[in-house]
């Protein structure tokens, strides 16, 4: 339900501050940034407080409005398009077990609203030298890009240069060309052949292409797709030893094999005493949800492209979702206890209707 705090429609009330637009993929704290200095505001408190006076937004409402709902009223989107296009929670959210119908961006879950303000790339805000010197020189300003806050992503293949990352507090709200000369680290050792390896490319591909989502994929649907695709290339999900079968390459051994460790070590951090192969298997497993940058590793090891796998994944989880429409009935909450047997069961059911 839209916020009543916030005027539904309408221009300012009053002369609000400066406005430009926000570059293509410019992440919202960047383009807050950009307000901030060209309206002479100290802090991002400063910038809500203006824009949300110019809307007509009264004080007492606006502890309940997120800074992205007053970005997206200043640059003239709607909130929903603001957040698909400049903040990271298509792909934060883009594979979930939660409010899988709501879109990213809806009013209707504030929680949403409130998660795209967080950011949760642990190595700090990510920039390309090559790529802000180019943009001085071109746009006159420098901004942080959407696409390189993506975790894992260590390279810049327009420039051919490692990435680096500037972990100080408040980052984002300043140009990145202030950082160029110091305050930037290169996040881990960065092997060109790595980062040209089919494996890599997959797995930033398949997160970009989430990030151009407007609604989540639901886990348990890929769950359900990456299981069926770990059978058809003979990749056991399980490290728990099957007898004969142990001479079958585990989804974990692969990933060991493409990935660098000091890589993959900090994009797989251990989560409630889980380690990185309980949590690839249970992304493949479909059983429990894992972090969205699992499900991409886990179709880095599976698929041979992100094209591949999200033509999968979207086909998958359709057909998944038009067999639950002919069950009438059918209780949900299974599809999360065996895979093989839902998928047959779900089948079995539609045939015999
Ligand atoms: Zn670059």
């Amino acid at each position: 339900m839209m916020d009543r705090c916030i005027p539904k429609t309408g221009t300012f009330t009053r002369a609000g501050p400066t406005a430009v637009l926000p570059s293509p993929d410019e992440i919202d704290e960047s383009y807050a940034g950009v307000l901030m200095r060209i309206n002479g505001f100290g802090t991002a408190g400063d910038l809500e407080n203006a824009i949300a006076a110019s809307s007509g937004l009264e004080s007492s409402c606006l502890r309940k409005v997120t800074i992205v709902e007053l970005l997206a009223r200043i640059s003239g989107m709607s909130v929903e398009e603001f957040v698909c296009r400049h903040t990271t929670v298509p792909l934060r959210r883009g594979i979930t077990p939660h409010h899988v119908s709501t879109p990213h961006g809806s009013e209707a879950r504030r929680g949403i609203l409130s998660m795209a303000s967080r950011r949760q790339n642990s190595v700090g805000a990510v920039m390309c030298p090559g790529c802000v010197r180019a943009e001085q020189e071109n746009l006159g300003r420098s901004y942080w890009h959407r696409e390189l806050q993506i975790p894992g992503t260590i390279w810049c293949h327009r420039h051919r240069v490692p990435l680096l990352a500037c972990k100080q507090e408040g980052a984002y709200f300043r140009s990145p060309s202030e950082f160029l000369s110091k305050g930037t680290s290169q996040q881990i050792e960065c092997d060109e052949a790595f980062v040209n390896s089919p494996a890599y490319k997959t797995y930033i591909g398949l997160c970009a292409a989430l990030m151009e989502t407007t609604r989540p994929y639901d886990s348990k649907a890929v769950g359900i797709v990456l299981a069926a695709r770990c059978r058809a290339r003979k990749v056991r999900r399980s490290t728990k030893s099957r007898g004969w079968l142990n001479w079958v390459p585990t989804l974990s051994g692969r990933a060991r094999e493409l990935f660098p460790e000091q890589w993959l070590n900090s994009m797989v951090p251990s989560s409630k005493g889980e380690g990185q192969i309980a949590q690839l298997e249970r992304a493949a497993w479909g059983t429990s949800h894992s972090h969205v940058t699992t499900y991409a590793i886990a179709c880095a090891i599976l698929y041979a492209s992100a094209d591949e796998a999200m033509d999968d994944i979207y086909l998958g989880v359709r057909e998944l979702e038009a067999l639950e429409g002919k069950c009438r009935g059918w209780d949900r909450s299974v599809v999360c206890t065996d895979t093989d047997k839902n998928r047959m069961r779900l089948q079995a059911i539609v045939q015999s209707n």
